[in-house]
């Protein structure tokens, strides 16, 4: 980490040169990435970024990289689907039971692996207008099937707390909407935006808030980040976690296993470790699925259960996440005809435990 102190958000590729955290080398091509991609690194992350080290984890995520100007095969402007399961601007109707609720199109940070980066950023979608507003919000009203509503974005708590305590209120008073969930960076990008007022502005009557927290790696734990997520979660707003499994940032066991831990410790449980989807100009930073696999395998053999997140993938095309962690239940292979019989009646799985050992697991009665 470096010691200096950093005044305002960094959003220019000369402003990383000039703070030392890109070379000036680099500029031209990292100022043809900025005409793509959004840049925004708080003083709060520019801090933990080690510009000596070409190989930091903190640097991976915020400072832009030529390798973003390179397409791999499938990579996809729009790669989870949101367009086509978009009713009205700014819902995402995917699952029967809940909506994602896109109010903004900004963010404190604009994370290099982004699944939404060609809708985030200045300049690219703009927030809902007060039209779209209402016809989100009679869309939600229509469906008594929407049980729960995720805010996201963008970041959600980039809106005032004002704003944000009308936004709850309004949902709130739909009857059949119980859960109103929060996607955000902010309380590890920018703490401070956690304040008293905030919180309070996301606590309602009539329905439950949850948030969930997007970090990468242990050190956006940080004591102010950590702080933060105490002021929610002692106001009485659970938090679970999200992360991206991430090539040089956390794909290896002992970064995973500091990540999910120092979660646990904020009383923040882990919920899903996302395989990187396939955005556009992110190869570098994308594992494969055996890599997760194993990584996950890793994770349930030495950690608590209570640290373990769900391995899921966003399967193109906007079909929705499946988990894709490794199976530990397989059908036993049956060995003679006379099993064959049986299988009709019974079934027997092999059962593999957290040390990689099988086990049969016996019939069942009936
Ligand atoms: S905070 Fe979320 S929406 Fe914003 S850039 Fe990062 S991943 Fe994308």
């Amino acid at each position: 980490m470096n010691n200096r102190v950093f005044a305002t958000t960094l959003r220019e590729p000369k402003e990383l040169v000039a703070s030392g955290l890109a070379a000036a080398a680099d500029l031209a091509e990292l100022e043809e990435v900025a005409s793509r991609y959004a840049i925004a690194i708080t003083p709060d992350v520019a801090v933990l970024i080690d510009a000596g080290d070409p190989n930091d984890p903190m640097a991976r995520q915020f400072v832009p990289a030529r390798a973003e100007l390179s397409g791999a095969a499938g990579e996809n402007a729009d790669p989870i689907g949101d367009h086509s399961h978009s009713p009205v601007p700014g819902i995402v109707h995917r699952y029967p039971d809940r909506v994602l609720f896109k109010l903004v199109h900004v963010c404190a940070v604009y994370c290099r692996f982004c699944f939404r980066r060609e809708m985030v950023g200045p300049g690219k979608d703009s927030a809902l207008s007060d039209a779209a507003y209402a016809t989100a919000l009679g869309y939600i009203r229509a469906h008594s099937e929407i049980w729960e509503v995720i805010l996201t974005g963008g970041d959600p708590l980039m809106l005032s707390p004002r704003r944000l305590k009308q936004i709850m209120a309004d949902l709130a008073q739909i009857d059949h909407v119980k859960i109103i969930r929060l996607h955000t960076r902010v309380p590890v990008a920018d703490p401070a935006r956690i304040t008293d007022e905030m919180v309070e502005a996301l606590r309602v009557a009539g329905a439950t808030t949850w948030a969930a927290l997007h970090a990468n790696h242990v050190r956006e734990l940080t004591a102010s980040a950590r702080a933060a997520c105490a002021r929610l979660i002692d106001a009485g707003i659970p938090m679970v976690s999200q992360s991206v499994l991430l090539a040089g940032v956390n794909d290896n066991f002992e970064a995973l296993e500091a990540l999910m831990r120092g979660f646990v410790e904020c009383r923040i449980k882990p919920y899903y470790l996302h395989h990187g989807d396939l955005a556009p100009g992110t190869a570098h930073l994308r594992t494969t699925l055996k890599h997760g696999q194993d990584l996950m395998r890793r994770l349930r053999g030495r950690v608590s259960g209570l640290c373990q997140p769900n391995y899921v993938l966003d399967i193109p095309g906007g079909v929705g996440k499946s988990p894709v962690g490794p199976n530990y239940v397989l059908p036993h292979p049956q060995e003679s005809p006379a099993d064959e019989r049986e299988s009709a009646r019974e079934t027997r799985y092999r059962v593999t435990d957290y040390c990689g050992d099988v086990h049969l697991y016996p019939p069942t009665p009936g």
